[in-house]
């Protein structure tokens, strides 16, 4: 069954009653959430979901189900599980999130400052990657964390845009992840623009202002492969 993704329209929101439409052992599904499933490269979001006698089931990781926008709620093992149909209150962690919103945002904003094509991706609560097919002696640590917290700095506004399928079809060269491919499946494709920095399909959370993620530091840059050139990154405060 399709969930509602309350996250998709307004990242910030940290808690939401919900309907429970399934339990089954891959986890519980709810007819909206606030909780991230795992994709493009971020982890899913955990946190707790509370029943109306106020017992709270952990939520340890968020998946995608099978369904089309759909969204499962891994419960911690051994919990309690909520009746089909039962009313809940979803609660996400929002410390973590909030940190994963920032790196996420800082990964698109690296992304423009490291010309080259991305090969991948990932964004986990203390750190956050980005990997390019580009010369090791292309990069230069301290240039690039110099011209990302540069960027940062301007303090722009993000905004989410949506196109159709045969728009993003007619712009590739919108898709510059090429190990993540843009969410599609209704027909229309959501992008984050950063104006005058960035603009790409991407279906995870954001900040709603680059200047919220503060300074980053880059940890480390090293060869993974022969082609990628993996750039570690975390949040400077
Ligand atoms: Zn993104």
């Amino acid at each position: 069954m399709t969930t509602e993704l309350l996250f998709r329209d307004d990242a910030y929101l940290k808690t939401a009653t919900a309907r429970v439409v399934a339990v089954g052992e891959r986890g519980i599904e709810c007819d909206r959430t606030v909780f991230y499933p795992q994709g493009g490269g971020q982890v899913g979001d955990t946190g707790v979901l509370l029943r109306a006698d106020g017992e709270r089931i952990a939520i340890t990781d968020t998946r995608k189900g099978d369904a089309f926008d759909s969204v499962v709620h891994l419960p911690a093992p051994g919990t309690a599980l909520p009746e089909v149909g039962e009313t809940v209150t979803l609660e996400i962690d929002w410390a973590r999130r909030h940190a994963l919103m920032r790196l996420h945002t800082a990964l698109h904003v690296l992304s423009c400052v490291v010309a080259a094509p991305v090969t991948g991706g990932n964004i986990a609560p203390d750190k956050a990657r980005l990997d390019f097919d580009i010369d090791m002696s292309l990069l230069d640590a301290q240039k690039i964390e110099r011209e990302t917290n540069a960027l940062i700095a301007r303090g722009i506004d993000t905004e989410t845009v949506w196109i159709t399928d045969e728009e993003l079809d007619a712009r590739p060269e919108l898709v510059k992840t090429m190990s993540v491919q843009p969410p599609r499946g209704a027909g229309r494709v959501r992008l984050l623009r950063i104006p005058g920095i960035d603009l790409q399909p991407c279906g995870g959370t954001h900040v709603k202002n680059i200047g919220e993620i503060g300074a980053i530091r880059v940890l480390r840059i090293r060869s993974e492969g022969r082609r990628n050139r993996r750039v570690e990154i975390a949040l400077a405060g």
